[in-house]
């Protein structure tokens, strides 16, 4: 059997962000827009300065405006509200994220749920949640989209198709089973307690990890020419004493038997900030009754 096919989500993030970048040129050129995002960041956790670098860049790059909020890791709770509702209230800013984890004392829930549903970027207000369940307008968790968007340029029409979603957290796992559900596939959601999980596995057409363990789904849990979207990004030390990314898959088995297979890193990992940027520019056509495409 040949190894599978590498869906390349890199390559699929440049071309989204290209095709964001046009039309955001295009808002500019014909309604004088220019989508803006707010980052806040609170306290130093590195991993989370750089995805917030990461994201502010390119959102520049996007030509969209880009307002950084660096704040101190004692800051109370009602003062990173106080931040949210500035934001809220600033017509210039379309989009505001918040960048999780958020310092103990800080109840991640209510800063979620105090950003204006309309600017809710990252789709983690119970609103769009809501939206999300019911098939309604809203906007979509990115890591979510961003799976959807690999998966459908790789199998195309989903309808039939069983897909299995290990993980069922808020963020990931929960909207993604969403998504392929409105996508006609017949949806089963696995977590820790989940029996028997690799032949649960073994009846996918479709697995999307998303778990947080590094190389868990195993290369005999697959079926062959299955495709596989790995969401999973765990730091590990090799043999070698190396650290590096690697995802929840197994990939040197699964490559040998899926159809396709996205890496780590480059697979899911660059298309959670393409739609970002996306659902930015989405937001910022809504606010402003403007055509998105
Ligand atoms: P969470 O820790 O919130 O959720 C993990 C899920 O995995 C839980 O539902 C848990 O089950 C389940 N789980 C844990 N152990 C097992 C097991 N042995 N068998 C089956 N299921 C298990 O993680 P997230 O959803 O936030 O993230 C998942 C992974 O995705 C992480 O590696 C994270 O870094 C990565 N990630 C990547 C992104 C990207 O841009 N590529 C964006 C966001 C996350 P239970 O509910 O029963 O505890």
């Amino acid at each position: 059997m040949t190894d599978a096919r590498l869906i390349d989500g890199k390559t699929f993030a440049e071309k989204l962000r290209e095709k964001i970048k046009r039309r955001t040129a295009d808002l500019k050129a014909t309604d004088g827009l220019v989508p803006g995002l707010a980052a806040v960041l609170v306290g130093e956790d590195p991993a989370s300065q750089i995805y917030v670098r990461n994201k502010e860049i390119q959102c520049v790059e996007a030509g969209m405006s880009s307002v950084g909020r660096r704040l101190p890791a004692n800051i109370s709770e009602s003062e990173l509200l106080a931040t949210i509702m500035e934001f809220n209230a600033e017509p210039a800013v379309n989009g505001i994220l918040v960048q999780l984890p958020l310092p103990d004392h800080i109840i991640a829930k209510n800063v979620i749920e105090a950003i204006d549903v309309t600017k809710d970027v990252d789709g983690f207000n119970h609103l769009n949640v809501g939206a999300l369940s019911s098939g309604e307008e809203g906007l979509i968790p990115c890591t979510p989209r961003g799976c959807m968007l690999l998966l459908e340029d790789t199998l195309g029409d989903l309808t039939g198709m069983n897909a299995v979603v290990v993980g069922r957290s808020n963020i990931v796992g929960k909207p993604i089973a969403q998504l392929l559900l409105a996508a006609n596939c017949t949806v089963t959601i696995a977590h820790s307690q989940t029996q028997n999980l690799p032949d649960v596995c073994r009846k996918a057409d479709i697995i999307i990890a998303a778990v947080g363990r590094p190389r868990m789904i195993r290369g005999n849990w697959i079926k062959p020419g299955a495709t596989i979207i790995d969401v999973g990004i765990n730091r590990i030390t090799d043999e070698k004493g190396k650290t590096r990314l690697v995802g929840d898959i197994h990939f040197d088995e699964a490559i040998k038997v899926a159809g396709a297979i996205t890496p780590v890193p480059g697979g899911v990992g660059p298309m959670t900030i393409a739609c970002l940027l996306e659902n930015t520019l989405i937001a910022c056509c809504r606010q402003n009754d403007v055509e998105e495409e």
